[in-house]
């Protein structure tokens, strides 16, 4: 496994934590390189995760090839078995967490209205997977079911998951995810004026 994925892998663990979507020791990635995956450690901060101590595992098997890895590794492994991702990454951020502690809407979808055209042209609609017990093979399940339409998804009363073809442009989602959430959360009790349906319908989605 080449040691610049694991710097790419680390910059982007060091990245979320600096902006507080892991608190603690909560939060987990993954990126595929070829057959394998590369994932953090179980029991380690995003802060302080080095290249040395990520794990590495055969994407199809499941077989730690080496470190130790999350205990959310078949949850990563969910994702990769139904979409073409590159990268996953798996958050207890605060906002986004917020709003997976809500029921979610008539369809299962998180409770994120329409507020503005990149809540819906970034994240598209969001479900939400039922609550299974962190690491379990329910959760994981729960998110396959799930993952193969949707790259922006919510564990209930846990926190999101997202997907995309690398790195980067998960952690980007991440990031937007967490805010689309901030701002749900920040206009609660208030007056809004949601994008209609004919205005969800005319936008691009990403
Ligand atoms: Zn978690």
């Amino acid at each position: 496994m080449t040691a610049a994925a694991r710097e790419r892998l680390v910059a982007a663990a060091r990245q979320l934590a600096a902006r507080g979507l892991s608190p603690g020791s909560t939060g987990n990635l993954s990126v595929r390189v070829d057959d394998r995956i590369l994932i953090t450690p179980t029991g380690s901060s995003l802060s302080r995760v080095l290249p040395a101590d990520l794990a590495e595992v055969d994407l199809a098997s499941g077989a730690v090839l080496a470190g130790r890895p999350s205990k959310e590794l078949p949850l990563h492994r969910a994702v990769y078995t139904e979409r073409p991702a590159g990268a996953v990454v798996h958050l207890h951020s605060p906002y986004a967490t917020a709003i997976a502690c809500l029921p979610p809407g008539a369809h299962g979808d998180a409770a994120l209205p329409a507020l503005t055209p990149y809540r819906v042209m970034r994240l598209g609609l969001v479900p939400v997977a039922p609550y299974a017990a962190p690491g379990s093979p329910d959760l994981a399940e729960g998110v396959r079911r799930l993952a193969g339409a949707h790259p922006v998804l919510l564990l209930a009363s846990h926190g999101p998951v997202v997907a995309a073809a690398d790195l980067d442009g998960a952690v980007d989602l991440a990031e937007e995810l967490e805010a689309a959430a901030q701002l749900t959360l920040l206009l609660d009790a208030r007056p809004t004026r949601p994008l209609t349906p004919e205005q969800v319908a005319a936008l691009p989605r990403s």
